[in-house]
């Protein structure tokens, strides 16, 4: 029974993002639902992603949090449009809250959106948004362990975009057992080894978006 209720509140979801899918297509808007834990370097990413990209692309983000704006004031910050959703304490984004959002978002003066969900490895993955793609930001010190026990993000990922890579000398973490076992979840996963810190590697990972859309 319990299994049946999750269904279809999955389904309707999936219904929802489709409709928010449609709206994008319509203004030619490339979307990104961007996932990891709390403390992963996701707005950091955020940030790095603009600085590097925005004179190529018009970019806009949506950031979600269960509380608080700290994050949307970091993006404002860079110049880009941005729209903050406080889940309340919901632990991911759904379709229906960035629906709720979008008449803020000003869809035709962009080329890629992109959603920063709530810090969570879990379920962020399940519900779709009406993203063109999902991506994770996994910090390197949260273990290589993370791939097997939090399959499914690693899954609906198409990039993993590795973090604080500089802090891999003071860490005991077998990065190629985690390359190893993410891209066994998911042979099609690109991997950016990164640090939002010092700047390494991210050049890469802008030149990989920026060719996406
Ligand atoms: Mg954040
Ligand atoms: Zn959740």
């Amino acid at each position: 029974m319990k299994v049946k209720v999750v269904t279809r509140i999955l389904e309707a979801n999936e219904r929802l993002a489709e409709e928010n899918r449609r709206k994008f297509r319509e203004s030619g808007v490339f979307v990104m639902n961007l996932m990891g834990a709390p403390g992963a370097g996701k707005t950091s990413l955020l940030e790095k992603t603009i600085e590097g990209m925005k004179n190529r692309k018009r970019i806009g983000v949506i950031e979600g949090d269960i509380a608080g704006t700290d994050d949307a004031e970091r993006i404002n910050s860079t110049g880009v449009p941005v729209v903050q959703i406080n889940t309340g304490g919901a632990c991911h984004l759904d379709a229906n809250m960035i629906s709720e959002v979008l008449p803020d978002v000003p869809l035709g003066e962009l080329d890629l959106l992109i959603v920063e969900n709530v810090g969570n490895l879990v379920c962020p993955a399940e519900f779709k948004v009406g993203e063109d793609m999902k991506a994770m930001v996994l910090s390197i010190s949260e273990g290589h362990d993370k791939p097997l026990k939090y399959p499914l993000m690693f899954q609906e990922s198409s990039a993993l975009v590795v973090n604080k890579i500089d802090l891999l000398p003071y860490v005991n973490v077998d990065i190629d057992k985690l390359k190893r076992d993410a891209v066994s979840l998911n042979p099609a996963l690109k991997i950016f080894e990164v640090s939002c810190r010092t700047g390494q590697g991210l050049e890469k990972w802008i030149e990989w978006l920026n060719g996406l859309n």
